[in-house]
């Protein structure tokens, strides 16, 4: 069984303004070459092929007047989690679907009702350094305070990113101890093993049992990501990383190569080797009752 827990619905050509096509389709996304921003169900579903389940979403963006970081994966709240629930409505033995708000928002929490009422979505989907929100802010703590109570998991972009208005400490990993310290019952997903910032990403998930980091991304620079899989071990928290693709900025089959590749990276026959079935464990890795999904 294999799960990927970070894929991203489809934004569709005609609500995503040309320009910002081309500004976010570049190679910032990844060394390994240009990343499609629009694509249809029916390539994120071929994509999906080597994966048993994925968690789905899409991030909701501010609600006007405000300004927003342009992003093209981001839309209305209520557009992207319509989208996403009923493409997962369809195929609900292997999709998940998360559902997206923006904290700023007076109706996010009726957004999150709704999304787990009647669109059955599962758990909280949470993009803040593009939805340009402080992460320790009153309106997003009244989000993970909500999610903590009613059981949904969250997933956190961490890390960095090419946006240029996306604010990097928005998004840094340190602050998830705040927040977990303040929810320790909340689930956590920080994506990306908050690359570049992979020390700080294994400090909060050393010490908080319920949070998580995803592989995703990370694994597109091989020397950070051999570098991180190293401190992941020595720190013993090789348990706690996720298997997942950010698709559309990878793929679960690329993400699955450039995993098995790890140690390719060791700068020699002296250096750390993640053993073999470290990184099996993370393919296989049943991540759906981790995250209260069984
Ligand atoms: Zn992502």
């Amino acid at each position: 069984m294999i799960i990927d827990v970070h894929t991203h619905a489809p934004r569709f050509r005609d609500r995503v303004p040309p320009e910002l096509v081309a500004a976010t389709a570049n190679t910032k996304w990844s060394p390994h070459g240009i990343r499609p921003t629009v694509y249809t169900w029916a390539e994120y579903d071929a994509a999906m092929t080597p994966v048993d389940r994925a968690i789905c979403f899409n991030i909701a963006q501010a609600p006007p007047p405000a300004r927003q970081i342009t992003e093209s994966y981001l839309g209305p709240a209520a557009q992207v989690n319509d989208e996403t629930a009923a493409f997962v409505r369809a195929h609900p033995d292997k999709y998940i679907g998360f559902l997206s708000v923006h904290p700023d928002d007076p109706a996010a929490i009726e957004e999150i009702e709704r999304g787990t009422g009647d669109l059955g979505l599962r758990g909280i989907k949470l993009g803040l350094n593009y939805q340009n929100v402080d992460p320790l802010s009153e309106n997003a703590f009244r989000i993970y305070a909500y999610a903590e109570a009613h059981r949904l998991p969250m997933l956190f972009h961490q890390g960095t990113s090419p946006v240029q208005f996306a604010d990097l400490d928005y998004a840094h990993p340190r602050h998830m101890d705040r927040i977990a310290t303040a929810l320790p019952e909340l689930r956590v997903i920080m994506a990306h093993i908050g690359h570049p910032y992979y020390l700080d990403t294994i400090c909060v998930v050393r010490k908080h049992p319920h949070v998580y980091t995803d592989i995703s991304g990370a694994v597109l620079r091989p020397w950070g990501f051999y570098q991180a899989m190293c401190a992941a071990m020595e720190w013993g928290v090789l348990d706690k990383l996720l298997f997942a693709s950010d698709f559309p900025a990878s793929t679960p089959a690329e993400t699955l190569r450039l995993l098995h590749a790890v140690n390719d990276a060791a700068p020699g026959p002296k250096a750390l080797r993640i053993p073999k079935e470290a990184i099996e464990a993370i393919v296989h890795r049943d991540s759906l009752p981790l995250l209260g999904l069984d």
